[in-house]
């Protein structure tokens, strides 16, 4: 195949483009590095079938020659990133949306869209499945991102129900590991880093709030596994273990070996309580489940830190 991947240059999308090149497809990476970083991609670009446009997807998303998939995962992504630049995500996740469903209705290619578990908001109904609409605050500080994704949804599916595009959409929850910026202010690579660096670890509010957490590898065995069905989804892809923030903090500062204080912070607007995923649509449809404990995948981002 040869895969367009937007976003390419950031977290998920860099390790996107490795597995797809390691198993022989050409990739396309289109990237703005408005988030990303480009030495996510330098030990890719040795591979033959790699090629990389530096390109705002919210303008235009043009790809020379033929693609065979898309997959939009150009977005900001860490709520630090999103709150300060509101209108790029807004515009990424509409216009970004459509310019790359376009570039794969032109190609006759699959489409995946990297929606995510914003699109429940602060749910109300736990764990998460795929029937539940959400509990969204529309005029929120984090609506720039929610909307945003929630309308990439309903924009795919209207291409997929009135175009026959070959869409399909994955709701991604909280994911870590290596590649991510040190400072891009989500919670597993903030804690890790303070540890590391011997700073106090910000918890925001009183830690009890839960998020389940996913290692990256087996995130993108998941992405991988629906860019080659023909599930239109939406799926959940996530870790159903369920972490306290304060549990979170804790780990880190056990594996770390870390004598840093915790000190709590107010909580963000419209912080969710608690998120975990129902998985049962992943593993019945695309045969995936996670399998990376935290303990293990938090240690290896750590390896990881403490190496970069
Ligand atoms: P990231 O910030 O590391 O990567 C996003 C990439 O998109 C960056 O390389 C950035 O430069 C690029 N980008 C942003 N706007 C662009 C534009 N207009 N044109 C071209 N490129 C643009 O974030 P990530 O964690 O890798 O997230 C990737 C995708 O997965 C996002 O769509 C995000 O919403 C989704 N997601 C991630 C998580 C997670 O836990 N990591 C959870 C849910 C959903
Ligand atoms: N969080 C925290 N300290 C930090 C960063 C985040 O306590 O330094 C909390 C945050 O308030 C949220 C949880 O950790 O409750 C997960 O935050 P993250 O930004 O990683 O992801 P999201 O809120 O998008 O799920």
């Amino acid at each position: 195949m040869r895969v367009a991947v937007t976003g390419g240059c950031g977290f998920l999308g860099s390790h996107l483009c490795e597995a797809l090149l390691r198993r022989g497809d050409a990739v396309v990476c289109l990237d703005d590095l408005s988030t990303g970083q480009p030495e996510n991609l330098a030990h890719l670009r040795t591979y033959p079938g790699f090629e990389f446009i530096h390109a705002d997807v919210s303008v235009a998303a043009d790809v020379p020659g033929p693609v065979d998939a898309v997959a939009h995962l150009a977005s900001p992504a860490s709520p630090p990133d999103y709150l300060r630049l509101p209108l790029q995500t807004l515009a990424v996740g509409s216009r970004g949306t459509e310019n790359a469903l376009e570039l794969a209705r032109r190609n006759d290619a699959r489409f995946l869209l990297a929606s995510t578990s914003e699109v429940y908001g602060d749910p109300q109904i736990h764990p998460q499945d795929e029937e539940y609409w959400g509990h969204v605050n529309p005029v929120g500080p984090r609506s720039v991102y929610d909307e945003a994704k929630r309308y990439a949804e309903a924009v795919s599916l209207a291409h997929h129900r009135t175009l026959g595009v070959d869409v399909g959409i994955v709701r991604i929850f909280n994911t870590y590991g290596p590649r991510m910026r040190p400072h891009d202010g989500r919670v597993v690579s903030s804690f890790i880093n303070q540890a590391l660096r011997g700073e106090p670890l910000t918890i925001y509010g009183d830690g009890k709030q839960t998020r389940s957490f996913c290692y990256v590898s087996d995130l993108v065995r998941g992405l991988v596994a629906m860019l080659d069905s023909s599930e239109t989804g939406p799926v959940n892809l996530g870790n159903p273990e369920e972490w306290t923030v304060h549990d979170l903090a804790e780990l880190v500062l056990d594996i770390t070996g870390s004598d840093s204080e915790i000190r709590y912070h107010p909580l963000p607007t419209d912080d969710p309580v608690r998120r975990r995923p129902v998985i049962t649509r992943a593993l019945e449809h695309l045969g995936w489940r996670p399998e990376v404990p935290v303990e293990d995948g938090v240690r290896w981002t750590v390896e990881w830190f403490r190496a970069t």
